[in-house]
């Protein structure tokens, strides 16, 4: 076995012995050509040619920037769930025999993970949002089902507005496609994507909260999570929660509607999927964002009815936030 392999290397090498000058000059026109490359890339990027399609698109670079800057302060919407705070205490292993007991160190309390018997992890994977509510403090009140609307309405355009750059991005760089030289477009798309004055987006969903149900076992051999996202769809499921659990006064009974993802359709169908401040809508711009809002707000006694919801691009919307 082993001769054979020394068989294999030394044939290797003898035909890399014999052809060293060959390859000595490849590699060191393979160095060249991408020295020379880069020189033209960056000669190409200082150009008038380069800086004038990069004027001729300037707006709308600057529009999918600014929505990018809207996006990333939607991002911090999310209400931070209070817990109980019962105070911290240390368990010291007393035993004869110091196992190395490595499941233990999963066994932290936090704001976001709660720790639990096998039971209730195995409940809460069954019924994860009343779980949630039960062992993360949300009271089943309207203020709290209010919060987790606003979370949504915001995460939701959070999740749209993403898919409306991207969408943009490409929409313009498809308009200039055939003036960008190949080598360019070929080799450097991240670079001309970026000289040309896009921002980076976020595509992540990292902002998105998570919590967790975490069992350790007594003796710290085994342990199990679960993790609740409250993304989109868990949001949903839990302001139907909310509302369900929610004993609702016969003033108010009836008349609220629900700020779900449905809802949200229902109005931007009934508005005609146009901005009713400034009129534009998808028809005149198909990556347009379009927002939900609350024509007299919340925070003016505003109720969340179909009458009190209204369609607004988000430039409109966030105009009308700056001025409330
Ligand atoms: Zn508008």
């Amino acid at each position: 076995m082993i001769y054979i392999v020394y068989q294999i290397f030394s044939g290797i090498f003898t035909i890399i012995g014999n052809n060293i000058d060959v390859l000595i000059i490849a590699g060191l026109s393979g160095m060249v050509l991408v020295i020379a490359y880069l020189q033209y890339s960056e000669i190409y990027f200082k150009s008038k040619k380069f800086n004038h399609i990069k004027e001729s698109i300037s707006e709308h670079t600057n529009n999918c920037n600014e929505l990018n800057h809207y996006i990333e302060e939607l991002k911090r919407s999310y209400v931070v769930i209070e817990t109980y705070n019962y105070g911290t205490a240390e368990i010291i292993d007393n035993s004869l025999y110091n196992f190395q007991r490595k499941e233990r160190k999963k066994d932290i309390q936090s704001n976001k993970t709660h720790r639990c018997s096998a039971i209730v992890l195995k409940n809460a994977s069954d019924q994860p949002i009343k779980y949630l509510c039960k062992y993360f403090n949300i009271e089943k009140k309207e203020e709290s089902l209010s919060k987790f609307e606003k979370v949504l309405n915001d995460f939701t355009s959070v999740e749209q507005g993403k898919d409306s750059i991207r969408k943009e991005r490409d929409f313009i760089l498809s308009s200039i496609y055939n003036s960008i030289p190949l080598l360019i477009r070929k080799f450097s798309p991240k670079k001309l994507t970026r000289k040309l004055g896009f921002e980076t987006v976020d595509i992540s969903d990292a902002y998105i909260p998570t919590f967790s149900f975490q069992y350790v076992s007594a003796g710290g051999n085994s342990s199990s999570r679960l993790d609740i996202k409250l993304n989109i769809e868990n949001l949903n499921h839990l302001i139907n929660y909310l509302n369900n659990a929610i004993k609702w006064t016969k003033s108010i009974a009836g008349q609220r509607a629900l700020m779900t993802s449905i809802l949200r359709e229902e109005i931007k169908e009934r508005d005609n999927y146009k901005c009713c401040s400034c009129g534009l809508g998808i028809e005149d711009e198909p990556n347009l964002l379009l927002e939900i809002d609350h024509i007299v707000p919340l925070s003016k006694r505003g109720m969340t009815t179909f009458d009190n919801l209204q369609t607004l691009c988000w430039k409109c919307n966030r105009t009308k936030g700056s001025k409330l």
